[in-house]
């Protein structure tokens, strides 16, 4: 079969242009594309949107060389305070504290706006030699063989490679395409995200006040400004969407607390219906999948993004790797190594976010007492608190070369 490129990537939203930049940094070509059009999210307008990204996250960003362009955006998260909160009784005492301090590395992550990111993968992509941009394009069919894998295109291109990567989100059609089904659920829950001025600085400080109806995180972002993430049972999320911006503040402010001072909109309202959804497997005949193709998970760490880099870090290793072996990189014994990498860390993560979601969103007393009583004994127990501090950052287990910031 002729070899358009090395690898064709279906999605160019945040983790296939990361996998793309690494392989073609390592000497791979390499063919990304997209049903949107390339320009839709670089606008300069804020959308709202910003991740928590991980120490580790930001080492790959900075392998792959997209950091310089963002570090100046980028907002240090110095310390993450999470509590049992009821709307209206403001602020509980502190159950778990995490500080920067008491890790080796500081800070504890990153705040970055979606609009940044995105366009420093744009501008990264279209100047590398090795990749070639679809956009306005979706990927309609594949066809594996013994030389190649063949990928129709909604234009009638029919291009070959010998490796296709599902990046293409929680619907992936590649996924589905190559036979691989899903399971998980919906938790009747719908993130509403905004962003909100505040009149005292937040210094660096993330909070998540778990309420019964669901969390609410307040993530720092650059200046008196910070990013919500406001998880509300799919029927409040409905009325509360519906409401004008004076009273979706009004709503907002007895869960908000006023330990920021006065808060206002600082832009758009958007709503994120929540769902749990994990792929069986992550590779096929001449197919893997990464980031919310392979697992979409409930935004109640802020995990989701970082769980999709460690899917690039350790896809694009094991490629290179292969490659540098002489072996076929789209051959199932080497994506299956990458599946045996990261099936197992982002099946438990994703439930164990379920798990902690499930517990603290209710008003059960016995359950509030539990998980008080279990948040704790994490803070009293230094070395555990740690603990997940460091699988939090990232730090923890074995680490692909790019999340510890070397190149491949
Ligand atoms: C409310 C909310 C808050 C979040 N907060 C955080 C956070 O703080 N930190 C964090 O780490 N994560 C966070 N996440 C998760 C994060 O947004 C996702 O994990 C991440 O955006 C997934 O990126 P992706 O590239 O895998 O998929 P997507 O961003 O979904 O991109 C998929 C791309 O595939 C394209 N596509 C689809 N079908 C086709 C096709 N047939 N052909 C070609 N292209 C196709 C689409 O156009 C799209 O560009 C949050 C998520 C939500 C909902």
């Amino acid at each position: 079969m002729k070899h358009d490129s090395d690898v064709i990537i279906a999605g160019g939203g945040l983790n296939g242009p990361a996998l793309a930049l690494a392989l073609a940094q390592a000497g791979l070509t390499v063919t990304v594309v997209d049903a949107a059009p390339a320009r839709a999210r670089a606008e300069d307008a804020f959308d709202g949107r910003a991740y928590a990204l991980a120490i580790a996250s930001q080492k790959l960003l900075a392998a792959v060389g997209v950091w310089p362009a963002v570090a100046g955006h980028a907002q240090k998260m110095m310390e993450v305070k999470a509590s049992d909160g009821r709307p209206g009784e403001g602020a509980a005492p502190f159950f778990l504290h995490f500080d920067s301090r008491e890790l080796d590395q500081s800070p504890v992550g990153y705040m970055l706006e979606d609009r940044f990111l995105y366009r420093a993968f744009l501008d990264a992509m279209q100047a590398a030699p090795g990749i070639t941009l679809i956009a306005e394009t979706q990927v309609v069919a594949q066809a594996p063989g013994p030389g190649g894998i063949a990928v129709t295109l909604s234009d009638g291109r029919v291009l070959g490679a010998r490796l296709l990567v599902g990046a293409d989100g929680r619907r992936s059609g590649v996924a589905e395409r190559a036979g691989i089904t899903r399971e998980g659920w919906g938790y009747g829950q719908t993130a509403l995200v905004a962003a909100i001025d505040h009149a005292l600085p937040h210094n660096g400080i993330a909070h998540q006040f778990f309420m019964p109806t669901g969390p609410l995180a307040i993530l720092p972002l650059p200046g008196n400004r910070s990013s919500i993430v406001w998880s509300e049972t799919d029927e409040n999320a409905r009325t509360i969407a519906a409401l004008s911006d004076a009273d979706f503040l009004a709503v907002l402010r007895p869960r908000f607390g006023d330990f920021l001072g006065e808060i206002s909109l600082a832009g758009p309202r958007f709503s994120y219906p929540l769902n749990l959804t994990l792929a069986r497997a992550y590779a096929a005949p001449r197919v893997a999948l990464i980031g919310d193709a392979a697992h979409g998970v409930h935004p109640i760490a802020g995990q989701g993004l970082n769980l999709g880099l460690r899917d690039v870090a350790a896809l694009a290793e094991t490629l290179v790797e292969a490659g540098r072996r002489g072996e076929d990189i789209g051959a199932l014994d080497v994506l299956e190594r990458y599946q045996g990498w990261r099936r197992f860390d982002s099946t438990s993560l994703a439930l164990g976010m379920d798990s902690v979601n499930k517990l603290f969103s209710n008003d059960n007393p016995l359950l509030r007492a539990g998980r008080d009583l279990g948040m704790g004994i994490v803070q009293a127990l230094g070395p555990l608190r740690r603990g997940f501090m460091r699988q939090a950052a990232g730090l923890g287990g074995p680490q692909p070369r790019l999340l510890q910031g070397r190149p491949l």
